[in-house]
């Protein structure tokens, strides 16, 4: 099985990648829990839940277990014509953990698409009222996908730099940080008077791709009620904060008012299978029903609700109500807290932030996102058997729910230790 990695390089072609300066990927063969063995047979703690998604630890055998069951049952059926039970039981059991005017789920199957489906849901509210708006707030710093919709609305420039001249029109907000309350709506105001504003999309109360930067919900929440009182459509992108990562089930469950569609994926599947889901209240949905076939929602993946996925889902979220995960979530967050006051005053370290299991530390030193010392921070993790992935100069923490004690103060050390080579 060796010599994965230079196979690789002959047709292989990854994303977020320079190959010319960057032609080694590392081969992973095998992840249990939250341990990742590569070829040569090393582990890693998998301290960022790939990306977000093995929330119940890699290859989780009741996870494993009740999609197989479904492979055995039903694996592929069109959902433009059929339905299905896992469908319809994961659209039950969404919505009873989702905020309380969620009532329709859509299906996509990944994160970009849940929220290209979301503006193009924004954009049809309106044309089928007959109402013209064309243009979306979001916040600077924002990710939000790589389609073009989402692409777009997005405010990390080394995705959209060599496209800017095909994206939507979106203007772009600070973020509130509890100081800039007042100027921040007094610009959302102004723009409301005169742009036809569509939609503002946000991430909820974390920005991920952004360096895990948190910012006010207070603020967060007048700018929604400004919104909703102008008729103006909200979309919360819970990609990356959905099921259970900042301590509540969503994001969206701190802030009073609620998001008219809401986006997911990620930890949706528990890593195992690609999907994603806009949700939205049921007066979206109501301006989609017309005589006239046109004004129903004309978008569609060939593998929506793809009954695997679906079994996959639900299991997932059963994992997530359980007294288990829910207890282990909140030992995390303790952990975190004590690690939080340890390592802050640290003269490396500029600033913390936490939110449930989410924990950031970024240094006091300026990087790129892609730049020398994120590559050698990198290694560093990667030579100590920690898989952890700086964005820039923030050091970032978001393991599985089902991450032991022991392995969490590894990572903690590994850090602490990292501190001495920047
Ligand atoms: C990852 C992410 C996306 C994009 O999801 P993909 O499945 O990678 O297309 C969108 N929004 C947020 C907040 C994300 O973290």
């Amino acid at each position: 099985m060796k010599n994965l990695s230079n196979r690789d390089k002959k047709h292989l072609w990854h994303p977020l990648k320079q190959h010319q300066t960057h032609p080694e990927s590392l081969a992973i063969v095998k992840a249990k829990g939250c341990i990742l063995t590569d070829e040569y047979g090393n582990e890693y703690i998998d301290a960022i839940a790939s990306w977000y998604t093995c929330m119940y630890g890699h290859c989780n055998d009741y996870i494993i277990e009740k999609t197989y069951q479904q492979m055995q049952q039903l694996d592929q059926i069109m959902f433009s014509d059929f339905t299905h039970e896992p469908a319809i039981k994961l659209s039950e059991e969404l919505i009873k953990i989702l905020p309380n005017n969620q009532n329709k789920i859509f299906f996509n199957d990944n994160g970009s698409t849940a929220v290209e489906a979301g503006i193009k849901m924004a954009l049809q509210y309106y044309f089928n009222k007959d109402k013209k708006r064309s243009t979306f707030i979001a916040f600077e710093d924002g990710f939000h996908g790589d389609t073009f919709g989402a692409m777009s609305v997005s405010g990390l420039s080394i995705y959209n730099g060599p496209f800017e001249d095909f994206l939507i029109d979106v203007k772009r907000i600070p973020t509130p940080n509890g100081t800039n309350n007042v100027e921040v709506l007094d610009q959302v105001s102004d723009l409301i008077a005169n742009h036809s504003i569509a939609g503002f999309i946000y991430e909820p109360l974390l920005q991920g791709a952004a360096g895990m930067k948190t910012y006010d919900a207070h603020g967060l929440n007048d700018i929604l009620k400004l919104f909703k009182s102008k008729d103006i459509l909200t979309i919360a992108d819970e990609v990356m904060t959905g099921f259970g990562k900042t301590g509540k089930y969503f994001a969206s469950d701190y802030i009073d008012t609620k998001p008219d569609i809401i986006c997911l994926s990620k930890a949706l599947t528990a890593g195992l299978i690609p999907m994603a889901i806009t949700s939205c209240s049921q007066h979206i949905y109501d301006a989609f029903l017309s005589n006239d076939m046109a004004k129903g929602f004309f978008h569609c993946h060939t593998y929506s609700a793809n009954p695997i996925a679906c079994a996959t889902a639900i299991a997932g979220i059963e994992l997530l109500t359980s007294k288990d995960i829910q207890d282990n979530i909140q030992d995390i967050i303790k952990s975190h807290n004590s690690f939080n006051e340890h390592i802050k005053n640290h003269p490396k370290v500029k600033t913390t932030r936490q939110l449930g299991v989410v924990f950031a530390l970024e240094l006091d030193t300026k990087t790129e996102r892609y730049g020398g010392l994120r590559d050698k921070l990198l290694k560093f993790f990667m030579a100590n058997g920690v898989f952890l992935r700086p964005l820039g100069n923030t050091i970032y923490i978001q393991t599985p729910y089902v991450i032991t004690k022991q392995q969490l103060n590894k990572i903690y050390k590994t850090i602490e230790e990292a501190l001495d080579i920047v």
